[in-house]
């Protein structure tokens, strides 16, 4: 069972008046933390739910999350360089090397980022808006190079992940069994782009390495 105390406030700031939302599934309470919430898991039955014209609907089941041991969970607030990031959502994915994790979070003014944790490798990243994405010529696969804002970055890992498990809330909708290409490109400067590629959909992300010792974590 999780829940969102800290987030709690940010839900009474942020959503004012929102009436309560019920799952559809199992009748039990369901509260988004921030307003931009997409898709939210329901804490007693396991399904995941769509956020829609103001009410929920039913989309999939959340899959299996096996809890290892984590550097932070869904509730807690990590800081990384002075900035508090809310966990809110935890999307497991498969790839050939094993499995790694995407935790959703928003910081002190609702703005969403992602942190993807692969063993003890971390990124801290955001999505690029369209006119922010990077130009290129061709295809990009291994090695392939490109320059975004005057740095030059180079394809070092492409694959397949499969979503395996969902757990709390995102911005937007994912389902378990969704799987996708991914391009991961090192910056020269210790940038990172990424690149979720679904069906010729591209969706484009720009973060950075975040040392593990550099996150204080504060536990829900
Ligand atoms: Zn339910």
């Amino acid at each position: 069972m999780q829940d969102f105390p800290a987030c709690t406030l940010v839900l009474a700031v942020e959503l004012g008046g929102m009436k309560e939302l019920h799952c559809p599934n199992c009748g039990a309470l369901v509260s988004p933390a921030v307003a931009s919430v997409k898709m939210i898991t329901c804490t007693s039955c396991s399904t995941t739910l769509l956020l829609q014209d103001g009410g929920l609907r039913l989309a999939g089941r959340q899959g299996v999350l096996h809890d290892g041991p984590m550097l932070f969970g869904l509730g807690d607030t990590a800081t990384i360089a002075g900035i508090d990031y809310h966990i809110l959502g935890q999307a497991r994915f498969s790839y050939e090397r094993g499995s790694w994790d995407e935790f959703w979070a928003t910081d002190t003014v609702g703005a969403a980022f992602w942190i993807s944790v692969d063993e003890g490798d971390l990124i801290l990243q955001r999505s690029l808006s369209r006119q922010d994405w990077p130009k290129y010529d061709g295809y990009l696969s291994l090695g392939s190079t490109l320059r975004h804002r005057d740095e030059e970055f180079t394809v070092a890992e492409q694959g397949d992940g499969t979503c395996t498990g969902l757990r709390g809330s995102f911005g937007h909708a994912l389902s378990v069994g969704e799987s996708y290409r991914f391009l991961n490109l090192q910056g020269e400067d210790g940038s990172v782009l990424s690149a979720e590629i679904e069906a010729r959909q591209y969706e484009w992300f720009l973060g950075q390495w975040i040392d593990p010792f550099d996150v204080t974590v504060r536990r829900s």
